[in-house]
């Protein structure tokens, strides 16, 4: 980049973004070779209902062991894998471990009921002509039920689908495999446009968790989680709380008729161990 010695200083490098971009470069590039290494794993948060306080299930959320720069959240490298497909290759592979250990928590543990198993999938995915196919493969290997499986895609990435895109997600939801629509609320989507979509289940956005944090919380947040929730149950989905840092919180959630809630308040995302223990400790009481 060009410096100017008249000191335009639009002119100037941006040492900091600089930093970013090669970064961001030194990322992408260093992607592929990530996951054969193994630097990838996945860290599980418990789903809790908000009903008896058990644990219902737990989200996948994928890592990255960056051998120079530590721990990296998704928000660092799914965009990136996105850009370049890796994220077609990635997805498979946090989707099999996800169920893999799904399964293992109902071997190890048959008394805390049904462990069920979240996972996010991106937009790349959904166009990708071998999601069915590679779903069904990883769930009759794992020999995991197809109705232990919970597959989230955000709003955004369902705005304006048409009916090619929404066909794989109808085949695995006929299969018994539950759809949610996650960060719901932030989308700007039809509410009509609901009732087209396979879905079982609202993820609630945390920006409307957030409304609640206060005493008394934001009439406007609670009159519009009300209507959410019951337009939702007629539609005979559920509701999903993320973000759920309080005890209050989660007694307000509770209240205005929220099934299922997800968030540092319950526990952080974890290693596997966490949510048995979590779960045994429920089962006993
Ligand atoms: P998400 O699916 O909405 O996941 C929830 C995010 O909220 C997670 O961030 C989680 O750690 C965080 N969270 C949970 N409880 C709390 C809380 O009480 N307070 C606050 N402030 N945050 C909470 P994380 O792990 O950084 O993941 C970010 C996003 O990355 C996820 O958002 C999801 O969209 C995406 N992601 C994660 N794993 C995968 C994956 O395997 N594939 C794809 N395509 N996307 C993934
Ligand atoms: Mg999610
Ligand atoms: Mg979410
Ligand atoms: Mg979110």
């Amino acid at each position: 980049r060009a410096k100017s010695a008249g000191g335009n200083r639009y002119e100037l490098a941006d040492p900091e973004a600089d930093a970013r971009a090669i970064t961001r470069h030194g990322l992408t590039t260093a992607l592929p070779a990530a996951l054969d290494r193994g630097e990838f794993f996945i860290e599980y948060q418990p789903l809790v209902r908000l009903g008896d306080g058990g644990v219902h299930g737990a989200e996948a959320l994928v890592r990255w062991l960056h051998p120079q720069h530590g721990v990296l959240g998704p928000d660092r490298f799914i965009p990136l894998a996105e850009h370049t497909g890796l994220i077609v290759p990635l997805g498979r592979w946090v989707l099999e471990q996800s169920v893999r250990q799904a399964r293992e928590w109902q071997d190890r543990h048959t008394g805390a009921g049904p462990v069920r198993i979240n996972v996010n999938l991106s937009p790349c995915q959904l166009t990708h002509p071998g999601l069915v196919s590679d779903t069904v493969d990883i769930l009759e290997r794992a020999g995991l039920e197809p109705s232990a499986l919970c597959l989230e895609v955000t709003e955004s990435a369902l705005i304006g689908a048409d009916d090619d895109l929404l066909k794989p997600l109808r085949r695995l939801a006929e299969m018994g495999v539950d759809i949610a629509l996650d960060d719901f609320g932030t989308g700007y989507s039809n509410l009509a446009n609901l009732r087209r979509l396979p879905v079982s289940i609202l993820k609630l956005d945390r920006s409307f968790t957030q409304g609640m944090q206060q005493f008394p919380a934001d009439p406007v947040d609670l009159k519009i989680v009300e209507g959410i929730v019951s337009l939702a149950h007629s539609l005979d989905l559920s509701v999903t709380v993320e973000g759920v840092e309080t005890g209050a919180q989660a007694e307000q959630l509770r209240i205005l008729g929220c099934d299922t809630a997800q968030g540092w308040y319950y526990a952080r995302p974890g290693p596997p161990d966490r949510l048995h223990e979590l779960a045994l400790v429920d089962a006993t009481g």
